[in-house]
């Protein structure tokens, strides 16, 4: 194993193979009959105007409206070509909406561009910025097009052999209704920002005369992208746990021919932690999480093989999803690091968790905060 898997802490066995975007779960209730329900129709129709308001709170009309409005600017980038199977953001690379300058700075220092390029980001509105080099491994087999969902080449330009990560910080206390439609406004101004923040940055560095492609969900996974980065530790609910917020960020990357100085991946002791909590696992309505040690379970199309680490059951948790309508993601809200760290009592705590003193942290978590879900009559008051 390479050095740098084990500090991601994905081990990769002899059965390592790239994983095919055909498999993803999202993907699959497109042409897949096992995972195809009236369930799953309703699911997507729910963000159009087809959805069905409840009584429930939550999930009344005016939930529904925020979170599909929050979705908007992200629709418009992905459906503007996907009438001809470029389903950008998603299923393909965003496309380029500004050429590559003739002449290209000439960059001294890979240190400072590194620099420069992380302050646009985050005036862009990035809230974390990570730079890695790229890994194939980490890229889809094949992407997909989306007018007959069939496989095709995932290729990128040549020359970009660096990534970009960009972690893109969910609204606290959206995070703390979930599950309810109102939640999805969480997840749904993320893709919307992200989209605008990957767009803007890709377009800045193609006026330095360098290739840069803006990407989302598509192209490659962004996990392993993410901890390479050093933006944090993978956790037992699936997600990158930042220090900054927790499990509580999406994130978007960009594959770039400019030179820069890259980051390495960090080891925070949030790994060491999963190891003694379970509390996403218990929280979760279909059981879809694992309890136990990270293994190389390969009972689902749509879990990458040959890499040993914690993986949910997709099927599970997609249909939980398919359900009630909107997107899950109790495992973040009940996750002990979703924290806003504004408070010293926050910071002491990530302290401790991180810390030899991690037992402390644990009891303190158990028996002295209150973590009931924000109800979401009292976010709407
Ligand atoms: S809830 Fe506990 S086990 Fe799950 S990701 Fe968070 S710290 Fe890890
Ligand atoms: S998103 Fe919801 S259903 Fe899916 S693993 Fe997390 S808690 Fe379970």
């Amino acid at each position: 194993m390479r050095e740098i898997d084990k500090i991601v802490g994905f081990e990769l066995t002899e059965n390592f193979e790239r994983f095919n975007q055909m498999n993803d779960i999202f993907t699959r209730a497109f042409w897949d009959e096992e995972i195809k329900s009236s369930d799953t129709e309703a699911f997507f129709n729910s963000y159009r105007s087809g959805f069905v308001a409840k009584r429930a709170e939550g999930f009344n009309q005016k939930d529904f409206a925020l979170r599909n409005a929050s979705w908007l600017i992200s629709d418009l980038i992905s459906n503007r070509n996907a009438s001809s199977g470029i389903r950008e953001g998603f299923q393909a690379y965003i496309q380029n909406d500004t050429s590559v300058a003739e002449n290209k700075i000439t960059v001294e220092n890979e240190r400072q561009q590194s620099k420069e390029v992380k302050r646009v980001a985050k005036l862009f509105g990035a809230d974390l910025v990570g730079i890695t080099s790229v890994d194939e491994r980490w890229h889809y087999s094949h992407r997909v097009d989306t007018t007959n969902f069939e496989p095709v080449d995932n290729e990128l330009p040549k020359g970009c052999n660096k990534v970009i990560v960009m972690a893109h910080a969910m609204d606290y206390d959206l995070v703390e209704t979930y599950p309810s439609a109102l939640a999805g406004a969480s997840s749904g101004r993320e893709y919307s920002h992200e989209a605008a923040i990957c767009m803007q940055l890709a377009a800045y560095i193609r006026g330095l005369g360098y290739e840069a492609i803006a990407s989302m969900n598509d192209t490659a996974l962004v996990i392993p992208y993410a901890i390479k980065a050093g933006l944090g530790e993978y956790g037992r609910n699936q997600m990158v746990i930042t220090p900054e917020y927790g499990p509580r960020v999406r994130f978007s990357k960009i594959f770039t021919s400019l030179p820069l100085e890259i980051d390495y991946p960090k080891s925070l002791g949030i790994k060491e932690y999963c190891n003694s909590c379970t509390k996403c696992a218990s929280a979760c309505p279909p059981k879809a999480l694992p309890f136990g040690e990270p293994d190389e379970k390969t009972d689902s199309v749509s879990t990458i093989k040959g890499v040993k680490k914690w993986s949910a059951n997709c099927e599970k948790c997609f249909g939980y999803w398919a359900k009630i309508r909107t997107d899950c993601a109790i495992c973040m809200r009940v996750c002990p690091f979703n924290r806003t760290y504004n408070s010293f009592t926050d910071k002491l705590w990530r302290w401790l968790a991180t810390s030899s003193f991690r037992k402390v942290a644990i009891f303190w978590e158990e028996r002295g905060r209150s973590r009931k879900r924000l109800k979401p009559s009292q976010w709407w008051s």
